[in-house]
């Protein structure tokens, strides 16, 4: 096992290409900042390689990439293959760890370290089509540490542009929380039209007045600020705005970020709102996810792929399938999509072609529940499929 450093520009090299579905953010608590000298990358990497293979048993370290105080990563696991970070949640995965006990008032993830953690997680979410995952939303730890907000760390991901940023942490003493600090807001100039880039508090100009007043154009409307002049549309994302979309996201029930990206975009054209589509997100294919997918490509609504042969995939169907010969128009309108051989049949070259377009694992398996429907499941709903 070689490891090897390279810099976040050339771990973005590395992953030009690749798909995945989270983005896991660990921290490595121990060793932390303390047992970082500037030079001791290789040698701690080789120390977590032996705790994970030794003590652990298991196959090879855990993570993709460890991320230095320096702000320098070493390489780990093949990329290609999963990690061993959260439970449940590492098909399709990409992992990192960054060094340091980020618990509050313990070490603080600023400077380098904190550059190349955004910079990198803002070209997965960005390129690679990854959600990030912290480890403590699935799992009763900490990790990566109680001094790193969630929401405002994807916020400064998503808005990353190069620069080095310091998080707002709250700021700590023993373990008490005393307060958190606020920002002075540098408004920031945004222009264009709004076609779903992602904007967020700090911004001002075209787009968003767009998204402001797709906002309180909504049945039933989300004001940024009812009474207020213009019901508050003023080209601003200031918290007004941001509540208002948090008060949108919650009510569709989409990922609550305060950001306006893709998906609420996606959410406010009304794509899913016209069709009325409102499938459960459990994984499972069957009658629900046939009609949502024949509204959507706007063939006969029945519920049922007709004319289908069994093999791996149609046995994992939860219903909806009627068995014989000349395959399903609704296939092949998804076939089509996905640019695949378009026979109508559902079989794992679909499966395989519908999980390289929506990031996930491409195995040409469905699972019984399934993380490609989960997310095609997700991506009807919000009119983003
Ligand atoms: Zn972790």
């Amino acid at each position: 096992m070689a490891f090897r450093k390279v810099s976040a520009d050339q771990v973005i090299s590395m992953l030009k290409g690749r798909s995945y579905k989270y983005a896991q953010v660990h921290h490595t608590w121990k060793p932390n900042h303390a047992d970082f000298n500037g030079s001791n990358h290789i040698a701690l990497q080789q120390g977590m390689y032996n705790y994970h293979t030794g003590t652990r048993g298991w196959s090879d370290i855990g993570q993709h990439l460890t991320l230095y105080p320096d702000g320098t990563f070493v390489t780990g696991r093949n990329f290609g293959i999963a990690p061993a970070g959260i439970s449940g949640y590492n098909t399709g995965s990409f992992m990192i760890e960054m060094i340091g006990d980020f618990d509050l008032g313990k070490d603080k993830l600023t400077g380098e370290q904190l550059n190349s953690a955004l910079k990198v997680y803002n070209y997965l979410v960005n390129h690679c089509g990854a959600k990030i995952l912290f480890h403590n939303e699935k799992a009763a730890k900490s990790c990566p540490g109680t001094g790193i907000d969630k929401v405002k760390f994807v916020k400064e991901v998503t808005l990353y542009n190069g620069s080095t940023k310091t998080v707002d942490v709250k700021s700590s003493g023993s373990g008490k929380v005393k307060s958190t600090k606020t920002k002075k807001v540098n408004w920031k100039k945004v222009t264009g039209n709004w076609t779903g880039q992602t904007l967020g508090n700090g911004e001002y100009g075209e787009p968003v007045k767009q998204l402001q007043t797709k906002l309180a154009n909504n049945t039933p409307p989300f004001y940024p600020n009812k009474g207020a002049k213009n019901n508050g549309i003023d080209s601003y994302y200031g918290n007004n705005t941001e509540d208002a979309v948090r008060r949108f996201q919650t009510y569709l029930g989409l990922d609550i970020d305060g950001l306006a990206g893709k998906q609420v975009y996606g959410a406010l054209n009304g794509t899913n709102q016209a069709s009325g589509v409102d499938l459960i997100v459990d994984g499972k294919w069957g009658t629900g996810v046939n009609e949502a997918l024949q509204d959507y490509f706007n063939t006969t609504v029945d519920g049922v792929l007709s004319g289908q042969s069994r093999n791996s995939v149609t046995n994992a169907l939860y219903g909806g399938v009627n068995f014989g010969s000349g395959g399903s128009l609704v296939i092949k309108a998804l076939q089509r999509k996905l640019g695949v051989k378009a026979d109508g049949l559902l079989g794992p070259a679909t499966i395989k072609a519908l999980q390289k377009y929506l990031g996930t694992t491409q195995d040409g398996v469905l699972s019984r529940p399934s993380m490609v429907v989960e997310e095609m499941q997700r991506r009807l709903n919000t009119g983003t499929f």
